[in-house]
């Protein structure tokens, strides 16, 4: 069975963009292959994280995973931080990544342009990732496609050490599916919707009074034309709430135009807040449940003790091909 594998951080509320982009796909997928789900605070502190948010968020990232209908049957739930292997396969990895190769990361230089001191964790990051991923020997990742480029240099790193100490690394593919890869923020269609932006007018969390979520979606960007098509250059938009809305229905982009021709916006931006309100209704009724449950410290100890175990055996291999034994 193949195995895939996919982390969010505890940053913050999780939003609609990370439920299309990462949540809903592992939920497709974890009947078909061996899924591994982490909660990815490690990466989180990348940017600076008040200690008491930090682990709130991750407790309740771990209740969203459930809610949204990750199977802890069918799922490996684990937080990066309690396995130390992530950090040592990161240092190797960085001892074998360029930093040319870092420079050039859209993310790196996104999120280094928003403070004024940022920290070197910020620049490895793709290398922790890098470890997170070939640790396990996954074969597909899916992400958003704001983490393609990071994957690509997981790849190369993972061909890399390949070349220059033997086989050890699996190459892992990206799984990107064809609707809803980048959610844009609803007040301003030109930039990703991120949990750690600061202006929640444009971001729909999972966790958002049904009323405010409604009214995020009515209020949306569009613009004067009032035709409903997906057009991502001159329609941001309206491309970006037709990309939403076949991603909650599981509708082609050219179904969704073919059901909205001659309607206006109005009437289409309705659709799309019974969609989201649909699937917020029924995560935050879950999600309630879960939160105040034992079962989550049952889950992780469990994915904590089977992780540890397997990226110890990997470690050590790796260790050992780049010369770390008596
Ligand atoms: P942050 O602002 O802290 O970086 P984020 O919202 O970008 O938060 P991450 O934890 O970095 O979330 O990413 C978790 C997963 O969600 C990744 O697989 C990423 O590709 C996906 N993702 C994040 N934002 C979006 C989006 N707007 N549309 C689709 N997928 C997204
Ligand atoms: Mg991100």
């Amino acid at each position: 069975m193949k195995r895939i594998l996919t982390g969010l951080q505890p940053t913050g509320n999780i939003t609609l963009g990370n439920y299309i982009g990462a949540i809903r796909q592992m939920k497709e997928l974890q009947d078909k292959y061996d899924s591994y789900m982490f909660v990815a605070d490690m990466h989180a502190i990348t940017i600076p994280q008040d200690k008491d948010a930090l682990s709130k968020n991750t407790r309740s990232l771990i209740a969203i995973y459930l809610a949204c209908g990750i199977d802890p049957d069918k799922n490996t739930i684990y937080i990066q931080s309690e396995n130390p292997y992530h950090a040592n396969l990161s240092w190797i990895l960085e001892c074998n990544t360029y930093f040319g190769e870092l420079s050039r990361m859209t993310q790196f230089k996104d999120k280094s342009s928003k403070h004024a001191n940022f920290t070197t964790g910020l620049f490895t990051y793709p290398v922790l990732m890098a470890a997170d991923i070939l640790l396990y020997d996954a074969d597909l990742i899916p992400v958003g496609i704001d983490q393609k480029q990071h994957l690509e240099i997981t790849r190369d790193l993972a061909i890399r050490f390949n070349k220059k100490y033997g086989d050890t690394f699996k190459v892992p593919e990206p799984f990107i599916s064809t609707t809803g890869t980048k959610i844009m923020d609803l007040v301003n269609p030109t930039i990703k919707m991120s949990k750690s932006s600061d202006n929640p007018k444009g971001i729909i969390y999972l966790l958002d009074d049904i009323k405010s979520a409604r009214k995020k979606i009515m209020g949306a960007t569009t613009d004067s034309e009032m035709i409903i098509k997906y057009d991502v250059e001159n329609k941001p938009g309206i491309s970006n709430l037709i990309n939403i809305y076949s991603a909650l229905t599981n509708k082609s982009i050219s179904e969704v135009e073919d059901e909205f021709k001659g309607k206006n916006y109005g009437e289409f931006k309705k659709c799309v807040a019974d969609e989201v309100e649909k699937l917020l209704t029924n995560v935050q009724e879950k999600y309630k449940e879960y939160i105040e449950s034992d079962i989550i410290d049952v889950i992780l100890d469990k994915g904590m003790e089977k992780t540890i175990k397997e990226a110890e055996k990997k470690y050590k291999e790796v260790k050992e091909k780049v010369g770390f034994k008596r």
